[in-house]
């Protein structure tokens, strides 16, 4: 019956009793976005734009990076499950540490998790960002679907508030990615200057734990289920139900279907996720209420240890 329940969730987004929260997509680039758009989802909540420029030796020229995102963004033209209007959220180039760009990342350095990677390398070379941000524009206008623009690895406030200048002269939304953990415990300073956020909880979690996130020894720190982690997540949440502002989850953790309810509980409101999570994650959520959702965040983050808190959100939504 599970089983059943699972292959024939069909969206859109909600709680048992109603509560809508939107399910997205993850994509790389065109195919990935055909493929995603068959899934019941109502966007993209992360388009990983780097990835298409892993094997570029120079900057691509704003046309052809026009083209590459007029292909996501055309793929989720119109409206999704429920009638809901979709919308696709384009991530700025996260070039750097564990993604290099050849024609970005110009030094050698010690400690690359640590340093000059994804918006302060606009800092260093504003031309790169200008051009894309040109080139998102154009896309949006071309393809007449919402578009959203966001920064990965964002620490200050002040970032934001240079990031948002530069994409809202363009007429388009601006959000940052809260990856490091100071932008979190400013999430409600960052939504001052920005219209939504979008918790990163792969990095959030490698910089909260200072557990390298490709370390496969190191596993049972780099888990968000850690109580520290579930706190930055509850606090960046928190802020954004304050104001009614949009705050999702892109990481692993929205994929988890126990933790994405848990993470609706905190005030999330949307999930973005590989396609292949999106089933699993949209009938889980249509099984609880949101009270349950909200019972299971509290339990979350009570809990001493990832085990416990686990086991505390099972039991909060009866699974
Ligand atoms: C994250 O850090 O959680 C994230 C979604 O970005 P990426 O995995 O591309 O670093
Ligand atoms: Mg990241």
């Amino acid at each position: 019956e599970e089983r059943a329940a699972l292959e024939s969730w069909a969206g859109p987004g909600q709680t048992a009793d109603g509560k809508p929260v939107r399910i997205l997509a993850n994509v790389a680039d065109g195919d990935s976005a055909r493929s995603a758009v068959e899934a019941p989802v109502e966007g993209v909540g992360l388009f990983r734009t780097e990835l298409s420029f892993l094997n570029a030796k120079d900057e691509p020229s704003v046309d052809e990076q026009a083209a590459i995102y007029g292909e996501v963004l055309g793929a989720f033209h119109g409206s999704g499950p429920g009638d809901r209007d979709r919308y696709v959220v384009v991530r700025t180039l996260d070039a750097g540490s564990d993604k290099p760009l050849a024609f970005a990342n110009l030094t050698d350095e010690e400690n690359p998790a640590l340093g000059v990677r994804g918006l302060r390398l606009a800092f260093d070379n504003p031309g790169l960002m200008e051009h894309q941000l040109d080139a998102i524009a154009q896309a949006a206008e071309a393809s007449g679907t919402e578009t959203w623009v966001m920064a990965p690895m964002v620490a200050t406030v002040a970032e934001a508030s240079e990031f948002a200048g530069q994409v809202h002269r363009r007429g388009l939304k601006a959000g940052v990615m809260i990856e490091v953990p100071s932008a979190a415990l400013l999430a409600h300073r960052m939504l001052e200057v920005v219209d939504f956020l979008s918790i990163g909880t792969n990095d959030l979690t490698q910089y909260t734990m200072a557990a390298d996130r490709m370390a496969t020894d190191l596993a049972h720190l780099t888990d968000a289920w850690q109580p520290a982690v579930l706190q930055l997540i509850a606090i960046t949440a928190e802020a954004g139900r304050q104001v009614d502002k949009s705050v999702g989850v892109c990481g692993e953790a929205a994929a988890d279907p126990l933790l994405a309810c848990a993470l609706v509980g905190m005030g999330i409101t949307s999930l973005s996720m590989a396609s292949a999570a999106v089933r699993p994650v949209g009938a889980r959520l249509g099984s609880v209420t949101f009270d349950q959702c909200e019972e299971a965040a509290e339990a979350a983050l009570a809990a001493s240890d990832p085990m416990a808190a686990r086991e505390a959100v099972r039991e909060a939504l009866d699974a």
